[in-house]
């Protein structure tokens, strides 16, 4: 089981911002940015690579969840999102989510 299921179970404690039925949003443990909150599905699913057309809406899903905790946090001035998909892009937890990251001026590209 990832952390993240942990999470979802309630197992492990995180600093959650935003929760419904398709989805859980909470601060990263090891923020990037002043404000860095990972947006995952309650729906287990590996990785970006994994998806299928049945996510669809679960993927849209979590893009407007982005939105409105960028939102509540007052992400005025922008921010980003990124999904890491698999080891050459540094995937570590093995459910897919949406980092949110915001608070500072983001450099480009990516390292
Ligand atoms: P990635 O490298 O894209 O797989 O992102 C995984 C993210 O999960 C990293 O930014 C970690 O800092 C974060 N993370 C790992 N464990 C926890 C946790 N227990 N609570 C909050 N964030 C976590």
């Amino acid at each position: 089981m990832t952390i993240f299921k942990r999470i979802i179970n309630r197992e492990i404690p995180a600093d959650i911002v935003y929760e419904d039925d398709l989805s859980l949003a909470f601060r990263d443990i090891n923020p990037q940015a002043p404000t860095h909150i990972v947006i995952i599905p309650k729906r287990e699913i590996p990785s970006l690579a994994d998806v299928t057309a049945a996510d669809e809406q679960v993927l849209g899903h979590l893009l407007v969840v982005a939105r409105q905790v960028a939102e509540k946090l007052s992400l005025t001035n922008g921010y980003r999102t990124v999904i890491n998909c698999g080891p050459d892009a540094g995937q570590t937890v093995h459910h897919i989510h949406v980092h949110l990251l915001g608070g500072r001026a983001l450099g480009w590209p990516p390292g």
